[in-house]
Order: structure tokens, then C-alpha cells, then sequence
């Protein structure tokens, strides 16, 4: 018998009614023994999540605004008494929700504080399936640079098969100083795929609100087509720009094992969902784009300079102004005199862009530089793009067709995407111009 590991996202665990629904999915399947919850999501458009409440009330913290903290803390409370009662069991919710508040009162700390509402769901989780609930701190570890710590599955793996069954919170672990840790937001992905690996699952099931990855956001193109497979590296692909369904780094732990990732439904369980594995089966030939997704808020920033190309430790320089702000690119197109980084809107708040500009002066002296603050990038991503000639073309008429100026052109050397950088404004019709070209 295979072992399963279900990891049941936020909107999955919304309300005790919800996460009754998710218990009957669990049941259904023998093989289902590991679970990973997120925080409660949203239950209705305009809601929010409890892990933003949390956050909120950390900021209050921050700020020394304790009637801040209280009232939004009698929010999280009165959630999580209504999800008691609806489940019918009694957790002890009152007093550990005492117990929260205390701590995060004696500065806990933020990743401590956004932590709970994960905490707070399993113990509901492990006490509606009556299967023991193990707390995340007892096996996931970070490095001192805030990596996951390898030493994880290992200790996983001792752990959870002594249970053979359990509920595990998603989202943190410890830190080298014994401290709450949480990953980036929409962790509990992570944690879902760290659970797989350590018990070495014959299939990380992700249970969410939609049906599977499609080709395209479906905010954007009506009824986009439903994407059956994706490999590891296509999923990388689209989930880290933009495409929201699991989180970009959720494929680490579950890669090197080969264990499969099943997209699937929590409200429509009996839909197919999206496998994601090692190598795509998809016929290249009729799927030459397997999705395409997007952002916008990206800045590219550009500098020109004669001879460029024979300045040794000139494109060096430039990294290090970003890398001593802790910045990262997305991108980095060149010229013969001239480069291009695009980085993320994220990384230039309340002056940080003004600041590396005068560095990068400094630093190369620049014939010329210039940025430009609203880009969008768009990336057409598929493992038959490598072997069908043309493909790239098809796209560029496309988009000429449809009139959309493109900036900035990347294409990977492994030949699965094609990245091209296009005005803000442009962003919804290139996404369109592409999808109506490969699937209509
Ligand atoms: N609750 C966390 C968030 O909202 C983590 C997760 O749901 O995966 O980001």
C-alpha cells in the first residue's frame, strides 16, 4: 500500500464546515495518512484570511498599539471558537488561544504570531480524524541563512513513520536559535512536499479551490484549457511567474525522490486535477505550449556605455550594488555597450531604486542610465517548444499582430520558456495574443 500525503490549502480549511468536507476526502482513501493544513482562508470574497489577521496583530505588536492587537485578535478568537463548534470537537481552543495571545503579548515575535493560525487548524484537523497531530518544530529545521535544513527529512521520516498516521501544520519550523521560522507566504506548499519526502509518499496530493493548472489565468482568457501534466521544471516555471496554484518552491523536496504532486479539487474532488512529474508524457507534437503566466511590477533598469564589452568586472560591479541591498534580478539582457536588469518592484520601496541608481554612477560611471518602472513579464513555457521549429516565431507575429511592443526577449538555454518584457498596460492583451495563437 502507497502512502499519500494531502496538504489542504487555506479556502480548504475556511470553516469547520469546510474542513468536515476535507475529513470525508481523507477517509475516502486508506492511503491518505499524512496531512498538512494551511491557516483557515477566505470564506467569501472580501474576507480575510487568518493568516493576514495575524500578521496584523504582529504589526500592532510592533507598533505598541495593544487595543490594535485586541480587537483584531478577538477576530482570530471568534473564528476559531465558531470552527470548534462547527466540527463538534472540543480542542481546548479557549485556553490555547489564551495561551497565544500571552505569548505574542511577551514578543514572541512575527513568524511566531503568523504561525498560529496553521497550529491552531491542525490541532482541529488531528482531532476531527482522531489521528495524532505532530507540530512542525518537531522536524523542520532552517540553517542559519534561513535555508531549509536537510537534517529534515531525516528527522521527519523518524518521526512521522512512528506515528503512521498524522496532522502536521504547514508553513514554519524551527530556526537554528529554536525559534518560529515561517517560509514565504503560501509555505505550506513546502511543508506539504517535505512531508512527502520524508515519509517517501507514493503521491504529494495538493488540495486546493480550483480543478488543476490551465494554460492560462483564467481572469484573463475565458475558460482557458485544462492542463492534464506538467513537468517539475514546467511547474517551476509557471507557478514562479505568476501562475498561483502551488508555490514555486514547493518541487524541491519532492524532485530528487520523483514523488508525482496531484493539483486536486476540494470542492469538486471528483475532478482529474493536474499531475505534476519527473518528466512530461504530453505529445510534443500537439502540445507544444504547455502554459503560459505572467506579472506585472517588474523595473528594468539600463545602462550604456562605450565599450562596455572589453571593461572587465563591469556587469560584477553592477551585481554587487544589488547584492549588498539584498536584491536579487529576474533578468539580465546585454548588449554589446549596453545591459539591462530587471528586478522586482518588491525590492525598490521608499528609495532603494534612487539609491542603487547613484551606486551603479559610481561604481561603473555610465554613459547613460535609465530605467523604466512598469513592466510586465510574460512567459510562454513548454518541454515541446525545444523541438518544434517556428515556435518562437508564431509568438513574436503574434504579438506584432496584436500590436504589443516587446522589451525585453529571454529565452532559457534549456529552450522551455520564452520570456519577453512588455509595458504594463500591455500585460492582459500579450497574454491573450499568445494563448489565442497556440490553443485556439
Ligand atoms: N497561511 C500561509 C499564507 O497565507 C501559508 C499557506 O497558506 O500556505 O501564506
Amino acid at each position: 500500500m502507497g502512502i499519500k500525503v494531502c496538504k489542504f490549502g487555506g479556502t480548504s480549511m475556511a470553516d469547520g464546515n469546510v474542513m468536515l468536507r476535507a475529513a470525508d476526502i481523507i477517509k475516502a482513501d486508506r492511503e491518505r495518512r499524512f496531512v498538512v493544513v494551511s491557516a483557515p482562508g477566505k470564506r467569501f470574497s472580501g474576507d480575510i484570511k487568518v493568516t493576514d489577521l495575524l500578521y496584523q496583530c504582529s504589526d500592532a505588536i510592533e507598533a505598541g498599539d495593544l487595543s490594535a492587537f485586541e480587537k483584531t485578535f478577538a477576530k482570530i478568537r471568534e473564528r476559531f471558537m465558531q470552527i470548534q463548534k462547527e466540527t463538534g470537537k472540543d480542542v481546548g481552543m479557549a485556553q490555547s488561544l489564551d495561551l497565544i495571545e500571552t505569548e505574542i503579548k511577551k514578543g514572541a515575535g512575527r513568524d511566531y504570531c503568523a504561525s498560529r493560525g496553521e497550529y491552531l487548524a491542525a490541532k482541529i484537523m488531528a482531532s476531527v480524524l482522531d489521528i495524532p497531530f505532530v507540530d512542525a518544530t518537531e522536524f523542520v529545521r532552517f540553517t542559519v541563512d534561513g535555508t531549509l535544513d536537510e537534517k529534515t527529512f531525516e528527522l521527519g521520516e523518524e518521526i512521522l513513520k512512528k506515528c503512521g498516521k498524522a496532522v502536521v501544520p504547514g508553513f514554519y519550523g524551527l530556526d537554528v536559535n529554536g525559534k518560529v521560522k515561517t517560509f514565504s507566504r503560501g509555505g505550506g506548499d513546502i511543508s506539504g512536499a517535505i512531508v512527502a519526502r520524508s515519509v517517501m509518499a507514493s503521491l504529494y496530493e495538493n488540495w486546493t479551490d480550483v480543478s488543476g493548472f490551465y494554460a492560462c489565468d483564467p481572469r484573463i482568457v475565458d475558460a482557458p484549457r485544462w492542463i492534464p501534466e506538467l513537468s517539475y521544471h514546467e511547474l517551476r516555471e509557471l507557478s514562479y511567474m505568476g501562475a498561483n496554484v502551488l508555490h514555486s518552491e514547493s518541487i524541491f523536496p519532492v524532485r530528487s525522490a520523483g514523488i508525482p504532486i496531484r493539483i486536486c479539487n476540494t470542492f469538486r474532488p471528483e475532478d482529474a486535477g493536474t499531475y505534476i512529474v519527473q518528466s512530461s508524457t504530453r505529445d510534443f507534437r500537439e502540445n507544444v505550449v504547455t502554459g503560459i503566466a505572467g506579472k506585472r511590477g517588474f523595473t528594468s533598469i539600463t545602462l550604456e556605455k562605450s565599450l562596455m564589452n572589453t571593461e572587465v568586472g563591469f556587469v560584477r560591479k553592477i551585481l554587487d550594488v544589488i547584492g549588498n541591498h539584498g536584491i536579487s534580478f529576474e533578468h539580465l539582457p546585454s548588449g554589446i555597450d549596453t545591459m539591462s536588469l530587471v528586478i522586482d518592484n518588491e525590492f525598490l520601496k521608499e528609495g532603494t531604486l534612487e539609491q542603487i541608481l547613484k551606486e551603479m554612477q559610481e561604481a561603473v560611471h555610465p554613459d547613460k542610465i535609465y530605467t523604466h518602472e512598469d513592466i510586465a513579464l510574460v512567459a510562454t513555457v513548454g518541454h515541446g517548444m525545444a523541438k518544434n521549429v517556428g515556435t518562437s516565431a508564431r509568438l513574436f507575429k503574434a504579438l506584432a499582430i496584436a500590436g504589443v511592443n516587446v522589451n525585453i526577449i529571454d529565452q532559457g538555454s534549456c529552450e522551455r520558456n520564452i520570456i519577453v518584457g512588455v509595458e504594463g498596460e500591455d500585460f492582459a492583451k500579450c497574454l491573450r495574443a499568445i494563448y489565442n495563437e497556440f490553443f485556439i
